[in-house]
Order: structure tokens, then C-alpha cells, then sequence
């Protein structure tokens, strides 16, 4: 039997409906209430335009920091050796 909640993968056994990643996200939203759970969903998982412009420049420059902190100055008078 498929599971009948994503309709894609087996259910996790004969008598029961879902697989085991759909079990476990039930299992796990019923411990909150579901206004709480779809406030929570929509913040993590649903983003505007806006929102996702916003996350790509924070991974950009983040990308960018890191790239800087890996380049090491050569050592000069300037610089000297640590
Ligand atoms: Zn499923």
C-alpha cells in the first residue's frame, strides 16, 4: 500500500496508512496545536521574494567572509610573521 499522506513512498507495514517519515511528522505535530504548527512551518519552510533575497545575501556573504578568512597574507614588514 502507498502511504496516504505524500502518496509516494510504501506504507511502513500492511495495517497501516503512512511511511515512516509521514508517521514520525504526524507524530510530531500532534504534540503542539496546529495553529502553532502551521505558524511554525510557514516561518521555516514558506518565504516571499523579499525573504528569499534576503537569505541569499546572507549566504553570499557569508560564502565571502569565509573565502577571505581562508586567505592568509604573506608576511611583510607589514605583516609580520605571528
Ligand atoms: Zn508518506
Amino acid at each position: 500500500m502507498v502511504c496516504s499522506y505524500c502518496n509516494i513512498a510504501p506504507s511502513e507495514g500492511y495495517f497501516k496508512s503512512y511511511c515512516k517519515p509521514c508517521a514520525d511528522l504526524r507524530r510530531m505535530l500532534i504534540l503542539h496545536e496546529p495553529k502553532k504548527c502551521v505558524e511554525i512551518l510557514q516561518f521555516c519552510l514558506l518565504r516571499n521574494n523579499t525573504q528569499v533575497d534576503n537569505k541569499k545575501k546572507l549566504v553570499v556573504e557569508k560564502n565571502l567572509q569565509d573565502s577571505l578568512n581562508l586567505y592568509e597574507r604573506p608576511n611583510t614588514r607589514n605583516n609580520p610573521k605571528k
